[in-house]
């Protein structure tokens, strides 16, 4: 499908994607970058790709597709370096979970007659860097693009194709759409999974010890999101501030009315609720994006093809 795939930043989904580009013959040449001296290290030796540079512009010159897989903060200073060598006709793609910003960074930078393809693989694990990734990451997860108007048609089926080889299902979105919606289905759990696990270890009167040998209750799953990479979604919550404030602004009004019904006794709120969201982890399961397995299937080996985000 290319004769020369760039991939910079070789973390969990930038090696998924190399792993997965090999698995499927999708291009003759891998061109590696990573700001990282042990992650090129591991990449090297993982034999991920054909070629490991600490330069990004070294692996994407001559490249047909560059695929940025770096955190959202580093977008603007890539995109501005790798910009001179890019060669006329090549389509720039990303993998980063919000769009609106991918766009702003990245888009006055480059040359006219280079193509911007903005994606988002809707797939992911808690874990970080080239060993956590694997190439079946994408199966059967959703990948949205957000092409901005008047993108070519042809680069954006090039991409199409691209995400469809490695089992993925493409929609289009319109980026600033894609931020409301993955800000209620990724950003603000993820928000609220990091806030619980922040009051628990906050707590004086539950033991921290006590936190973790009775997490099976509930806890324990929000730690599981809760242990996302740092970077990653600090750069996620200063890139969508707009639609995440949004969400959490009815998050927090709906929160108001649960305490009011615990509060005032109202069982019948509470239950009418809790058997209209019981609905949606069934419509979840149906879907095929999730496990009907006792404990949510959250096996060591299960638990590495979990869609997070
Ligand atoms: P990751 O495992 O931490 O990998 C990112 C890699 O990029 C790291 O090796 C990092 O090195 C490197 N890097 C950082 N800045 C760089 C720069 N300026 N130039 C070259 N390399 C650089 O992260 P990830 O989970 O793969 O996430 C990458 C992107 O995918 C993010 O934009 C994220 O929003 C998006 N995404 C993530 C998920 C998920 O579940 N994890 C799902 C969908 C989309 P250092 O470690 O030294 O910083």
């Amino acid at each position: 499908m290319f004769e020369r795939l760039a991939i910079i930043g070789i973390g969990l989904i930038g090696s998924s994607i190399a792993r997965a580009a090999r698995q499927h013959g999708l291009a003759k040449q891998i061109a590696i970058a990573d700001a990282s001296e042990q992650h090129r290290e591991q990449a090297r030796a993982l034999k991920l790709g054909d070629e490991v540079h600490t330069d990004a512009a070294e692996a994407a010159k001559d490249a047909d597709l560059v695929m940025l897989c770096i955190p959202l903060g580093a977008f603007a200073a890539v995109a501005a370096h790798i910009a001179p060598v890019l060669k006329p006709g090549a389509i720039v793609s990303d993998v980063g979970s919000c769009k609106q910003s991918v766009i702003r960074d990245t888009q006055p930078h480059l040359p006219a007659g280079v193509h911007l393809v903005p994606g988002h693989p809707v797939a992911g694990t808690e874990h970080s860097g080239p060993k956590a990734g694997f190439a079946e990451l994408f199966n059967n997860r959703w990948c949205i693009l957000t092409p901005p108007p008047g993108t070519d048609a042809a680069a954006i089926e090039k991409v199409k194709a691209f995400w469809t080889a490695f089992g993925s299902k493409v929609e289009l979105m319109e980026p600033r759409h894609h931020d409301l919606v993955l800000a209620i289905t990724s950003h603000v759990p993820h928000l609220i999974a990091y806030n619980i696990v922040g009051t628990a270890d906050d707590l004086e009167t539950v033991t921290e010890s006590e936190v973790i040998k009775y997490s099976a209750g509930g806890f324990r799953d929000f730690t599981r999101i809760a242990a996302s990479d740092p970077t990653m979604w600090r750069d996620v919550f200063l890139n969508n501030k707009e639609a995440v404030l949004e969400m959490l602004g009815r998050f927090t009004e709906d929160l108001i009315a649960l305490q009011r019904a615990i509060r005032w006794g109202e069982g019948d709120t509470l239950f009418n609720l809790f058997t209209r969201t019981r609905a949606i982890r069934r419509a979840i399961i149906d879907a095929g994006q999730e496990t009907a397995a006792p404990d949510f299937g959250r096996t060591p080996a299960a638990a590495k093809g979990d869609a997070q985000d």
